[in-house]
């Protein structure tokens, strides 16, 4: 599968920007960046975008790619969340006051809603257009769920932002044919605190993660803060485990 990088930060400036993934080209996973740097028709090709939570630096372009959906000649746009994450977008942004509710509006180019909710249960696995997702709960200040997504005979893991966790790291191991996983290490080393408060891993902490992580794949730390990159990422280097890796805003092929 290819993997594309749109935003790999917990924060943005010019040259860094917000959490955004892209799988084959229409799958997303997570909406940080994804209309600021794909263009109208790339974003017409996203078919169903999958929300870790509901944290502003995770779903800024959300409103402005299905504000485009509406004026685009092809189907809705589905949101998959877990049912907690997915009451709060609707409660608190989605709510006609920050932005309208685009689920209820009938779009006059194809007689449709512009996107449908699909809120998740946690832990059931679903199929969609040939893709199985499977939403995991993982530890962070607020409702938060990383999903497993299998796409054409491979897996790849995101977590989202999260504190130390397992069930998302047992159900990975017990997936088939994993070739990447993407988690965080928002701080370095130093701000372990701030780290374990605010529910985030650190490259010491990714390090525990890593263990519990029995499949020899790439494991990418993603979501740095930008005053920090260069000490994380001398920091997971210094893990001295082949897979840890930090994750750039570039394409992979997995
Ligand atoms: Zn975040
Ligand atoms: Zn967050």
């Amino acid at each position: 599968m290819r993997l594309k990088v749109l935003g790999a930060y917990g924060a943005s400036d010019a040259e860094h920007n917000l959490t955004g993934y892209l799988l084959d080209d229409w799958f997303a996973v997570d909406a940080g960046t994804l209309t600021s740097k794909l263009s109208f028709a790339q974003q017409a090709r996203i078919q169903a975008v999958f929300i870790t939570h509901s944290h502003a630096d995770h779903i800024r372009d959300l409103p402005h790619l299905i504000h485009n959906r509406f004026s685009q000649a092809t189907g809705p746009l589905t949101i998959f969340a877990a049912k907690e994450v997915m009451e709060l977008l609707v409660a608190n942004v989605f709510n006609g006051l920050v932005w309208p509710d685009f689920s209820t509006l009938i779009s006059p180019l194809t007689n449709k809603p512009a996107v449908q909710y699909r809120p998740l249960g946690p832990g059931k696995k679903i199929a969609f257009n040939g893709v199985s997702l499977t939403p995991v709960a993982v530890n962070h200040q607020i409702p938060a769920s990383g999903v497993i997504i299998e796409m054409n005979g491979q897996a790849i893991t995101f977590t989202g932002d999260t504190g130390p966790t397992d069930e998302i790291w047992k159900r990975t191991n017990k997936t088939a044919n994993v070739v990447a996983v993407v988690t965080e290490a928002s701080f370095p080393n130093d701000q372990q605190s701030l780290a374990d408060e605010t529910a985030h891993l650190s490259p010491q902490t990714f390090g525990d993660e890593l263990r519990k992580i029995s499949v020899d794949a790439p494991v990418y730390a993603s979501h740095r803060k930008i005053p920090f990159e260069r000490d994380i990422e001398s920091q997971i280097k210094n893990l001295r485990d082949r897979r840890a890796r930090v994750l750039l805003e570039k394409n992979y092929t997995l």
